[in-house]
């Protein structure tokens, strides 16, 4: 798919300059051309003997004058009379089949432009590199991946924009390994538990940095309310809690990514599950803050990819549940890592449990959604949070 992004540029004075005289010098070849164009067009209605003008025709005729006729035109790159040739031509194909009208003259200061082809410059970062001209800032970088076909710069008012067209890679649309349902325990040691016993590991910075979290969120409590001391700390555990939040942030677009690529459904709690428990874990309110950007990356990224997410309400006890038997536990303190369920022996690591219990959940909850099992149309319309009463149907399967 051909995807444009149109940046705003920061040339210097010269670079601006420059970029004034390549746009003109394409506005005077498109009205060259068009002229020729027109002459010629007429000459072969006289006489068909003849040729009939093409833009091709008139790219080498230009070429083969301009040196003598327009030396000026050697001061910018070859590109600008080129491809403004190139598009009368485009506009001329879109009047012959009745898409356009007759193309007519370009004025100065009337959408100034110019176009490069992709061996005529390159981007990296938030710079192009332009030919006579160097390096130019681009005020940001380039947003789409793929290979750089042109790049048109063109003014608006006084600002000077470039329109980067990309060929990007279309994205799948459908998870490319079919691993069919997931569910996935967020948690704070490890970032994620899958139902399927993986274990994903939060960033290694992470760990540390909880740590001098916790170090700088008891030091603050220790401090006199309104001192300038306090102010301090205060302002250290802003900035670290916007650290941790990066490293966090980065890390869920790696696990949503990779989880969207493999699964159809996946199953994970509701927000509000977290938003509603009341504690004193400060680690536990970092994994609060990571819940809702997970959901957010996780639902668009599963849309594009045609896949389910199912957010299991909050009376789904997900970590309360046998995963085994499919007993409720009356308590599940936060603490338990790991525990064995009275009635039927099995003992759980917390997470897996909880995960797979996410799991069945979103199993049941999209099976229903889509009329029955057997409806097999391959697509799964993404489920709002279940109502309460897909606890029992939780159950229900694994009874
Ligand atoms: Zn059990």
């Amino acid at each position: 798919m051909l995807m444009a992004h149109k940046i705003a540029l920061d040339p210097n004075n010269k670079q601006a300059t420059h970029f004034a005289r390549a746009a003109g010098t394409a506005r005077f070849a498109y009205n060259w051309a068009l002229a020729e164009w027109d002459r010629q067009y007429a000459a072969h209605r006289e006489d068909p003997f003849l040729p009939a003008p093409t833009e091709a025709a008139l790219r080498r005729q230009l070429n083969a004058i301009k040196r003598t006729e327009f030396p000026w035109m050697l001061e910018v790159t070859k590109n600008a009379p080129q491809m403004a040739i190139m598009q009368l031509g485009q506009a001329f194909r879109n009047f012959f089949a009745d898409r356009a009208k007759h193309p007519t003259f370009r004025r100065r200061g009337v959408h100034d432009r110019f176009t490069l082809t992709n061996d005529q410059f390159r981007v990296a970062g938030r710079r192009i590199h332009i030919p006579h001209l160097g390096w130019v800032r681009m005020r940001e970088a380039l947003r789409f991946s793929g290979a750089i076909m042109s790049a048109t710069i063109s003014r608006t008012a006084d600002r000077w924009f470039v329109s980067i067209t990309v060929e990007t890679d279309d994205p799948p649309r459908r998870p490319v390994e079919h691993e069919g349902a997931v569910g996935v325990d967020l948690g704070v040691l490890a970032l994620a538990t899958l139902s399927t016993g993986e274990r994903v590991p939060g960033p290694k910075a992470h760990k540390q940095q909880l740590g001098r979290l916790r170090r700088l969120s008891r030091s603050l409590s220790r401090k006199q309310k309104g001192s300038k001391n306090r102010a301090k700390v205060k302002a250290k555990l802003a900035r670290l809690h916007a650290r941790i939040a990066d490293i966090r942030l980065d890390s869920l677009h790696q696990l949503t990514s990779d989880l969207t690529r493999r699964f159809d459904v996946i199953g994970i709690e509701d927000l509000n599950v977290r938003g509603m428990v009341r504690n004193r874990h400060l680690s536990r309110s970092i994994a609060d803050m990571g819940f809702h950007e997970f959901r957010r990356q996780l639902e668009y990224k599963a849309e594009r990819r045609g896949a389910a997410v199912v957010a299991a309400d909050r009376f789904f006890p997900s970590s309360k549940l046998c995963s085994a038997c499919g007993v409720i536990q009356d308590e599940m303190p936060l603490s338990l890592r790991i525990w064995t369920c009275p009635a039927c022996n099995t003992t759980h690591d917390r997470d897996l449990n909880a995960a797979i219990n996410l799991a069945r959940h979103a199993v049941s909850s999209t099976v229903s959604a889509c009329g029955g099992e057997g409806s097999g149309s391959g697509h799964l319309a993404p489920v709002k949070p279940a109502p309460a009463k897909q606890e029992v149907s939780a159950k229900a399967t694994l009874a």
